[in-house]
């Protein structure tokens, strides 16, 4: 029997039902859970209330336009899975729970446990991750069915790219068959000599995956989009040295969707 101090809780930013904005499965019906913090700090970052825990998770009760509920942080992950069994409505509705953030790796008890609940549902499990946490993400692979992990081009997040963090990641995903995608966000001043060097990396480390370009959606002081003839060259270099480069924005913001 469990105690109080065996419960699993988490910081949660919210929990809902959209469509997938980003990556291959861009329009698949999914359950969203967000966790709350984050130790990057990405130029283009449109979520940094994830940054701080909040005091209360959003909790959408049903979709599009339900009422919300609003627990207290930090949630039982059993009262995370019964909020995406309640959204789940009729069983099916959606093809996966996407476990984002924030940095969901940064929890990888709670995320763990909170894959083997989803799947319990009969849902796919899909992590969003920096790409830079290969220790957590060990943890927790067993359990989840595909990884998308950025690669973190300085010329968007403006920061270092943290090229051996990625390599370890990619490997694991590539060796486990669960890499879905390698997305690298770029912006306007992104060179093609940068994003040369990640597709060469992308094409040496997860094979398997598209690599995808996604390009800036323009928020407060980061890059702005590119033009489209630097989308065309830069997927023309990349596209030399990968057999799947993609060109894919986030599709939520053109339907005004979290
Ligand atoms: S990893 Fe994601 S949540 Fe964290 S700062 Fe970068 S874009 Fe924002």
């Amino acid at each position: 029997m469990s105690s109080p101090t065996d419960i699993v809780r988490v910081p949660v930013l919210e929990v809902f039902s959209s469509f997938q904005g980003e990556g291959p499965r861009v329009g698949e019906r999914q359950v969203f859970v967000r966790l709350a913090k984050c130790d990057l700090r990405c130029a283009f970052c449109d979520t940094p209330e994830s940054y701080p825990t909040p005091d209360t998770a959003r909790i959408q009760v049903s979709a599009p336009h339900g009422p919300e509920e609003r627990p207290a942080n930090p949630m039982a992950v059993d009262d995370i899975i019964e909020a995406c069994r309640r959204l789940d409505d009729p069983p099916g509705l959606h093809a996966a729970v996407t476990i984002t953030g924030g940095e969901p790796l940064l929890h990888p008890q709670a995320l763990y446990a909170l894959a083997v609940g989803a799947r319990a549902l009969g849902l796919r499990v899909h992590v969003e991750t920096g790409g830079h946490r290969p220790g957590a993400l060990r943890h927790v692979l067993a359990v989840v069915d595909e990884v998308s992990p950025d690669l973190k081009l300085a010329s968007a997040t403006g920061q270092r790219t943290p090229w051996d963090a990625h390599a370890e990641t990619y490997a694991m995903l590539e060796d486990a068959g669960k890499a879905l995608a390698i997305k690298a966000v770029i912006g306007a001043d992104t060179p093609v000599a940068e994003v040369v060097e990640a597709a060469r990396f992308a094409a040496e480390h997860a094979p398997s995956a598209p690599f995808i370009l996604q390009p800036a959606t323009p928020f407060g002081e980061g890059p702005a989009r590119p033009t489209l003839s630097h989308l065309f060259h830069l997927h023309d270099a990349a596209g030399r040295l990968h057999h799947d480069v993609r060109v894919i924005p986030q599709v939520h913001v053109f339907l005004g969707m979290r």
